[in-house]
């Protein structure tokens, strides 16, 4: 019998970083069934539950390798969750180098795929004859951002937000310098060094492997293709999402959504960790109840630092509490909400959701787009703002509220964008958009499609090397 192909996959912390990289795997071994996949699991502390949910539900041919957990405590506190997840991943990066040792003294691995913030165990490829690749479940726009980020650097002087011009990365729909993402808003800070640092080592990796195509970023997706640039190359294999929930919460919603009308329900998340202020969650609130409009929000406790739900969890708080005086009672026939988790994959394709109000997180947008559910963009933070600009002036299926100068959306705002998506030729079109978008990301992953034999490419220069 024909001996599997093995190789490795690092995923980095949090649900959202161990996620997309299993996603991948399994959407290999799916079509390349003498794949076998290594899967070596960091974390802190115990696993969330989404994260040992989606671990149990893995093929025979994904083995996953759960690294001794890294205590919280062994952490310096106050840090940006960027400088967290990277100082945390240069912690777990002995015990990397030692399970790498020990899978691969008995059975050669011929690649290893990390996450972006894995960084670091590109450098252990070589000792262990492997070829390295990174797995980036963003945006080609957002990985051409990072190829770019090393040169605007240098002809930069000012913060990026202080740019009079937007930046035009090769390719991409120009954004303005308050839009690129979060870690480079502050150029002195940490996060800033530290993103640097991973842009620049991801110049140096055999390959990278993007979840997006064509379609949906054709400008940057064939600018990375262009010869002349001095990239590793660039593999779009996506849309792949989850097509599955992995997590029991939240399905009682599924049976409210099955009694309302077609296309009538906005769907509101901030993804797996994303919080708002108490004061934009009031404005939310009040926003979605003067719409008139069916809702189906996904509530979590307010915070001021909107990534604050991320690594570690503030499930003990009852969300609910938060919300404005009366809210639940007045809306109950209006709406639906859920703490802090629901089923996205089941609600997005559930024909009653016509609209999604989302943080922009990418995976919440490919799902989005696979689906075919136009949008309300709302990008909190990381990558989001960029995502936003694909999404709103790229490929047009999204709207985009305004942030008043006292830093929120305000109800009015929040009233017109819902209006403009669910009621107005606007939004019509958009939708329209978006049904072409879904076809698109089908296309691509039937067989003989673009990122079906992309992902082909590269299964088959990997056995080679077997
Ligand atoms: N998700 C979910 N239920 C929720 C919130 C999020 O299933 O209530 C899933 C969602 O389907 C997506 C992921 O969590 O797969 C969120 O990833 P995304 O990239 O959108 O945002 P992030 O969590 O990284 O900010």
């Amino acid at each position: 019998m024909e001996k599997p192909t093995q190789i490795a996959v690092i995923p980095s912390l949090g649900f959202s970083h161990l996620a997309p990289i299993l996603h991948f795997s399994k959407r290999l071994v799916e079509l390349h069934p003498h794949f076998h996949v290594t899967c070596i699991v960091p974390s802190i502390g115990s696993l969330p539950p989404n994260s040992k949910a989606i671990l149990q539900t893995l093929p025979p041919n994904i083995n996953p390798i759960l690294l001794p957990p890294l205590n919280l405590n062994d952490l310096p506190q106050g840090l940006s969750i960027v400088v967290q997840i990277h100082q945390a991943m240069r912690l777990i990066m002995p015990s990397i180098h030692q399970t790498l040792k020990s899978i691969t003294s008995n059975t050669p691995h011929v690649a290893m795929v990390v996450d972006a913030f894995a960084y670091e165990a590109l450098d252990l490829a070589q000792e262990f004859n492997m070829l390295s690749y990174v797995y980036v479940p963003s945006s080609a726009t957002t990985l051409s951002t990072d190829f770019y980020l090393p040169k605007l650097d240098q002809e930069t002087s000012c913060e990026y937000r202080d740019l009079p011009h937007p930046i035009q990365v090769p390719g991409c729909v120009p954004f303005h310098g308050t839009d690129l993402y979060s870690p480079a808003q502050d150029r002195k800070s940490e996060d800033y060094k530290v993103s640097l640092e991973l842009c620049n080592r991801f110049l140096r990796a055999d390959g990278i492997i993007v979840n997006s195509f064509l379609a949906l970023e054709t400008g940057p997706l064939r600018a990375l293709k262009d010869k002349g640039r001095a990239y590793p190359p660039v593999y779009p294999i996506g849309p792949i999402v989850k097509n599955d929930t992995d997590s029991a919460q939240g399905l009682e919603c599924l049976t409210w959504l099955d009694k309302q009308q077609v296309g009538s329900v906005l769907y509101i998340s901030f993804g797996s960790g994303g919080t708002v202020s108490q004061e934009q969650m009031n404005e939310l609130a009040c926003g979605l109840e003067l719409s008139n409009h069916k809702f189906l929000w996904v509530v979590r406790a307010p915070n001021n630092a909107y990534d604050s739900a991320y690594l570690s969890k503030q499930n003990c708080v009852d969300p609910l509490q938060f919300l404005p005086s009366g809210f639940l009672e007045r809306t109950k026939e209006q709406g639906v909400v859920i703490p802090s988790w629901a089923p996205q994959i089941e609600v997005l394709r559930h024909s009653s959701v016509g609209g999604f109000l989302t943080h922009c997180g990418w995976n919440s947008t490919l799902e989005s787009v696979v689906h075919g559910v136009p949008l309300i963009t709302w990008p909190l933070f990381a990558e989001q703002r960029m995502n936003a600009v694909v999404l709103c002036e790229g490929v047009k299926v999204g709207v985009r509220p305004r942030v008043s100068e006292n830093g929120l959306v305000e109800r009015e705002e929040i009233v017109e964008v819902i209006k403009c998506l669910m009621e107005g030729e606007e939004g019509r079109k958009m939708g329209k958009r978006m049904k072409e978008l879904a076809v698109a990301a089908t296309n691509a992953l039937k067989e003989g499609g673009s990122s079906t034999k992309t992902l082909s490419e590269l299964a088959q220069l990997w056995k080679n090397l077997a």
